[in-house]
């Protein structure tokens, strides 16, 4: 008789390509999914209302999977130390199988809960899963995690990378009994996001489920990937990217995949272009596993900033100014269409979390994890490691070493969006303004009136100038 393995899904919710649901599996052919609807997670002040949507889509699509090799995925909503351990002993498990995660807040979660079902007899097997190399794999020649990206991509592109695995496939059901076992411990009907309390009206970025997932790669690695290199930095290039960061924040796509799908746009590619162009996509993936090593070495970052000048830094935090930012009526046309396309999409390009990050934190003078927090509040990939990453590298308060990087919002928009594409795709309103207006953001008070659009609610060049005082200010406190 086999013996009766659970597999708990956090951020893994597929079906192929997952290295701990393939290591259950060899053990045994009676496994089942589990998913807990953690109350802690879902109460938080910082969830986004699409990424909730996308992830109950994603848990459906996962069901249907399960279903199809004769298995299933249980649904709990209970904290996990009670859900988890209660279904694990009301079912007789052997063992309960999940991958590892960074977070610190998963990372203390599961000591706690491996611990509780080792106390009860019950085997816990965990392994990395989520990252092409875990983060004990890459160190410096002393041994040291990596606080710096350059070096840190050296090494980890140097690595052999490992093949994706086979999907799960020819599970044995559970029992009517066993069936009727797991409800009494709490398994429960897939609920909506509405019925959670999450609504979200507009279309979702990226449509659920791991085929959709699938087939987005390949559709990218087919085409857009060649011209990343040129394209990954226009906002208005709505296939400039691959448009995969709701998938690859939730696992909905194994990162193995998507490496062999780059090792295979590469073999198929035809002009060094196109190859340095898959290059430079790599070097994106490689930037999601530095900010996750990172997190892991160094988990203070999830409360604040690292280096000194910025843990006591003279923040303004004008609640008028913040509000014009989130609401996108700063009176910069490139800030304001990119928060209206964070408002509408909860997705924005990189190129303008950039931008906005930068106006946010050196020409508002606003903290920066308010920006962090509105962030999680909108997008439907927002994600602790990558999310934190950017708002410190954006800031200047993480580990890179440039401390005055400032960005300069009408250089940007010339240089990124020097036609007004993007501009005027999300501020309608201008449409008829001409093109260096919009890009300078020098637009005549004759058209702001017009068009109900605000004045600039500060100067770029004197903020600039502010900042950099305060922040040698601040340095000069350290010596
Ligand atoms: C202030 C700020 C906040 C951000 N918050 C998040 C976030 O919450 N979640 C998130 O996934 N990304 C975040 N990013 C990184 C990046 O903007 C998005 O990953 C990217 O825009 C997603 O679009 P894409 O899938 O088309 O990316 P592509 O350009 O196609 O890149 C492929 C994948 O690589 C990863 N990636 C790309 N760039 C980065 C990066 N700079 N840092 C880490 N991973 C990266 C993502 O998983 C992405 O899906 C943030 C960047 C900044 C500057």
């Amino acid at each position: 008789m086999s013996d009766l393995i659970l597999f708990w899904h956090r951020r893994d919710l597929r079906i192929s390509d997952n290295l701990g649901l393939a290591a259950a599996r060899q053990r045994s052919r009676k496994v089942i999914g589990v998913f807990c609807l953690d109350p802690h997670i879902l109460q938080r002040d910082d969830v986004a209302p699409a990424r909730i949507t996308y992830l109950m889509g994603c848990l459906q699509s996962l069901q249907q999977s399960y279903a199809q090799t004769n298995s299933q995925l249980l649904i709990l909503q209970a904290p996990p130390l009670e859900g988890i351990t209660k279904l694990a002993t009301a079912l007789l498990v052997k063992a309960v199988y999940w991958n590892k995660d960074v977070e610190p807040y998963s990372r203390d979660r599961d000591r706690v809960i491996a611990a509780a079902l080792r106390e009860i007899g019950i085997e816990v097997c965990t392994v990395w899963d989520q990252l092409l190399h875990e983060p004990q794999a890459i160190s410096t020649g002393n041994g040291q995690p990596y606080t710096v990206y350059t070096p840190f991509w050296k090494n980890w592109s140097s690595k052999p990378k490992a093949q994706p695995v086979a999907p799960f496939a020819g599970a044995i059901a559970l029992t009517e009994t066993e069936q009727n076992l797991a409800q009494q411990a709490g398994a429960i009907a897939l609920p909506t996001a509405k019925a959670l309390g999450f609504i979200w009206h507009n279309p979702l970025f990226l449509e659920p489920g791991e085929q959709v997932a699938q087939e987005r790669l390949t559709e990218f690695c087919d085409r857009a990937i060649a011209n990343y290199q040129e394209q990954r930095n226009l906002p208005f290039q709505t296939e400039g990217t691959s448009h995969l960061s709701p998938a690859l924040k939730f696992g909905v796509i194994g990162i193995r995949t998507v490496w062999a799908a780059t090792v295979t746009a590469l073999e198929q590619s035809r002009s060094e272009e196109a190859q340095d162009s898959i290059r430079v996509w790599r070097q994106e993936l490689a930037w999601r596993e530095f900010y996750q090593h990172v997190l892991y070495f160094y988990p203070e970052l999830a409360e604040g900033a690292y280096r000194q000048p910025f843990k006591t830094f003279p923040w303004d935090n004008r609640a008028e100014h913040f509000e014009a930012w989130c609401t996108g009526r700063t009176g910069y046309p490139i800030v304001d269409a990119a928060m209206r396309q964070l408002n509408e999409l909860g997705w924005m390009h990189n190129r303008c979390r950039m931008i906005v990050a930068s106006f946010l934190t050196k020409d508002l003078m606003i903290d920066w994890r308010w920006g962090e927090k509105y962030f999680m509040q909108n997008l439907i990939d927002g994600d602790l490691a990558a999310n934190n990453g950017g708002w410190q590298w954006s800031a200047s308060s993480g580990m890179d070493p440039k401390p005055l990087r400032i960005f300069n919002p009408a250089s940007q928009a010339q240089k990124f969006d020097s036609e007004a594409e993007y501009i005027r795709g999300w501020l309608p309103e201008l449409r008829s303004v001409e093109t260096e207006a919009l890009v300078t953001g020098k637009i005549a008070p004759d058209d702001r009136d017009r068009c109900d659009y605000p004045a600039p609610i500060v100067d770029h060049q004197q903020q600039q100038r502010l900042f950099k005082e305060r922040y040698q200010r601040q340095k000069a406190k350290e010596r």
